[in-house]
């Protein structure tokens, strides 16, 4: 397809940080299609969190905050959070008229004629003044690699591809990663599994005291910092802790929630440390990899904005090495809330710049 279509702004993706973004486009004046266009790949609304799985429910997650100009209420939190959130984005994307167009994959963003940026897609190109890239990160999960890993028989997977606790029944399951899903994925598992060998990295830091506005602001402030330098982020975990809640608390006086350290390699049949001079080992089915996603990025290479920290330097949501390049639900604004406040500042900073305004953080 070669069509190529004109617009003021174009949105990559349709979680909380797009629609956030798309809300407060049409807010001050633009118009879907024309003014602005939302592409999103994935085959329905919700963003990432349609492929959540389903024992992931409402009550369980961290907490999901509203999208600007309409409340998530009444929420049951015993219903699975993908068909919660699907649902409530699915309305806000009708009642404010956001006219998301999916599943359209984005390939590429590169520089176009007149100073304007070319997307490129599975459904011909746009021509753009600005761009917000709010991708997210479930498309690129994280698998670190250790030696052996290939010769290992059992099953390996992600908890990008996890799909609840039943299909493990009776089988001995390593999960690997410190976070938030690591911690659900064991405590999950445990009654199903024949045996669940729980490793981390670090050994993991548990926050007794609520994660309150003060504990998140530092938190964003310590993320912003990296992403000023232009360094990765990091993982959510590294600077929030691990949320001691009442199932975790269970879980951890019941010794299910046991901690190893990180093993060396992994076997045919296992996982091994070595410890002195002797090898340990554990025998496992499944190696559960529960080690995080990182900021899917690709199709902006050619715009080169990478550092060579391999992060992307950012001021507020713009790209420091590009003005027209905002990324919403990036680094400090990866969470409901700041993609949220996010989506609101990339736009009051697109505006000006459209208007030829200076643009300051
Ligand atoms: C298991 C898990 C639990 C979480 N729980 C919480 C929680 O309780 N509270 C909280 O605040 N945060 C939580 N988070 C973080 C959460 O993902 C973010 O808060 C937020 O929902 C992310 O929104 P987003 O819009 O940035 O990304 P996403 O929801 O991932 O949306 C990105 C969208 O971009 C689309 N896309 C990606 N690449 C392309 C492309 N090349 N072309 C076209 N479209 C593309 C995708 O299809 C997707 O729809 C959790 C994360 C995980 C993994």
């Amino acid at each position: 397809m070669n069509e190529l279509r004109e617009v003021e702004v174009v949105v990559i993706g349709a979680g909380q940080a797009g629609l956030s973004s798309a809300y407060h486009l049409r807010r001050v004046g633009n118009r879907p299609d024309h003014g602005f266009v939302v592409l999103d790949h994935s085959p329905g609304p919700g963003g990432a969190w349609q492929f959540r799985w389903p024992s992931l429910t409402y009550g369980k997650v961290h907490g999901m905050h509203a999208l600007p100009g309409m409340e998530l209420a009444d929420a049951d939190p015993a219903r699975p959070s993908a068909e919660v959130v699907q649902e409530y984005f699915e309305r806000y994307e009708r009642t404010f008229d956001l006219r998301v167009r999916r599943p359209v994959d984005v390939r590429s963003v590169r520089e176009g004629d007149g100073g304007r940026l070319l997307v490129e897609t599975s459904a011909g190109s746009w021509s753009t003044r600005a761009l917000i890239n709010s991708t997210g990160t479930w498309d690129r999960p994280f698998w670190p690699r250790y030696p052996g890993q290939e010769t290992f028989r059992g099953r390996q997977l992600h908890t990008a591809q996890y799909a609840g606790p039943e299909e493990f029944a009776g089988q001995r399951v390593v999960v690997v990663g410190g976070g938030a899903s690591g911690t659900q994925h064991v405590l999950e598992l445990a009654p199903y599994a024949a045996e669940t060998f729980w490793v981390t990295r670090r050994p993991p830091v548990f926050r007794e005291e609520p994660f309150d506005e003060e504990a998140g602001r530092s938190a964003v402030a310590l993320v912003e910092e990296r992403v000023r330098q232009g360094l990765p982020p990091r993982s959510v975990v590294s600077v929030t802790g691990l949320p001691l809640n009442e199932a975790v608390r269970q879980g951890l006086a019941d010794g299910v929630l046991v901690r190893r350290p990180m093993f060396d390699r992994i076997t045919p049949d296992g996982v091994a440390w070595r410890d002195g001079r002797h090898d340990r080992y554990v025998a496992a089915d499944v190696i559960l990899w529960a080690t995080g996603f990182r900021a899917a990025l690709d199709h902006l290479a050619p715009l080169r904005l990478r550092e060579p920290g391999g992060g992307i330097r950012v001021e507020g949501t713009r790209a420091v090495a590009d003005p027209r390049v905002h990324l919403v639900g990036y680094g400090p604004s990866a969470s409901s809330v700041g993609a949220n406040r996010a989506g609101r500042k990339a736009v009051r900073d697109i505006r000006r710049l459209l208007a030829g305004e200076p643009v300051t953080v």
